[in-house]
């Protein structure tokens, strides 16, 4: 192919790399930090370096794209009981041993190609469909990156949110750029142990942290979800260290989600997560003062209702994806730029974005 029709057909001018010696390129956008000769594909596999230029493959052709409750995502304290516009490319920097999206998770965005379209024309099908929002999701928002900027850009422009559900690994300079345009995010903190992260990922567990630390502290909504798998990220030591982190770092207001894991991919031979487990790490979350924890795929447990961290009333009823009653009373306070909630029975606050 010659280098000036490179561009084009979802190869597009990637930003975040630096020259290196001769036409080899370094991917400055993600900790692996890629190191590429010419004609080689990153760990993502969606960004390659052509004639010595770094492209992103996956811009313009997503190849997920879905109306969801926003509650799926999962979402709880950001505009409850409303549908987002969800899209995802092809591509994964993680290569997760229980990935729930494979197919099109650790594919080539070549071969995943299904749709034409150009940010603008994504936030034109948001409005199209009536959602007030937009979520980079089912595989990992940070390896479209060029993409998910300019849509998130065009959709300020036009009063839509964009959300980003995430595994967190991204550096921190192209992270902080996205922050100006981004509303909010879930980011799925894996395990808090390095060497398990690595084998579960393939990644590492400090860069996670710092990106939760950075999107609390640049204005975008954030909730956390924990997967807990049996025999990998169950142990209730292990829960404490992250709980106990997540307090002291300024994140009891966060809502924590811990989600039950079901038998997939290359961890098919396990169990699902037993639901002792999840109530077991709901009661340490508790106990280190995380005020919103949920537990999620267990409906029988109703794991999902928000209630007031200080008279316990229920606030937020739900029922899988769908909100039956909302009893929080959205805050008049124009200067809080997350316009708090406050609860309809003893006026405490309850962070979110509710209106
Ligand atoms: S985004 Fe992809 S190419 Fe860039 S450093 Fe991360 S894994 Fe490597």
């Amino acid at each position: 192919m010659e280098k000036q029709n490179y561009q084009g057909k979802g190869n597009h001018h990637a930003s975040y790399r630096e020259k290196l010696a001769g036409d080899t390129v370094r991917c400055i956008l993600c900790p692996h930090c890629c190191i590429l000769q010419d004609g080689k594909t990153g760990i993502c596999r969606t960004r390659e370096n052509f004639g010595g230029e770094l492209y992103s493959k996956s811009y313009g052709n997503p190849c997920s794209i879905s109306v969801d409750p926003i509650e799926k995502k999962p979402l709880f304290h950001f505009f409850p009981g409303s549908e987002i516009y969800s899209i995802a490319t092809a591509g994964c920097n993680f290569h997760c041993l229980n990935c729930q999206n494979w197919s099109i998770s650790q594919e080539l965005s070549s071969e995943q190609r299904r749709y034409n379209l150009s940010p603008d024309e994504v936030v034109k099908e948001a409005l199209l469909h009536n959602t007030g929002s937009i979520a980079f999701t089912y595989t990992e928002p940070t390896v479209f990156y060029e993409y998910i900027f300019d849509i998130a850009k065009i959709a300020r422009g036009k009063g839509v949110k964009t959300v980003m559900i995430s595994n967190g690994y991204i550096n921190e300079k192209p992270l902080l750029e996205l922050c100006r345009w981004l509303n909010a995010a879930n980011i799925d903190l894996k395990c808090f142990d390095d060497s398990i992260y690595k084998k579960l990922t393939g990644g590492r567990l400090q860069p996670v942290l710092d990106t939760l630390k950075t999107l609390k502290n640049n204005g975008v909504w954030l909730e956390i979800t924990n997967l807990i798998i049996p025999e990998w990220s169950d142990s209730p030591e292990m829960i404490k260290s992250l709980c106990r982190w997540l307090a002291d770092n300024g994140f009891k207001d966060t809502p924590l989600h811990f989600s039950r894991f079901f038998p997939n991919y290359r961890l098919s031979q396990l169990h699902p997560t037993p639901e002792s487990s999840l109530v077991k790490a709901r009661e340490i979350a508790e106990k280190a003062g995380i005020k919103y924890v949920y537990i999620g795929n267990i409906p029988d447990l109703h794991g999902e209702n928000t209630s007031c961290p200080a008279c316990g009333h229920r606030l937020v009823e739900r029922d899988g994806y769908l909100v039956k009653q909302n009893d929080i009373k959205a805050s008049q306070d124009e200067k809080n730029p997350f316009r708090k909630g406050l609860c309809r029975y003893c006026g405490e606050v309850i962070s979110g974005v509710w209106a």
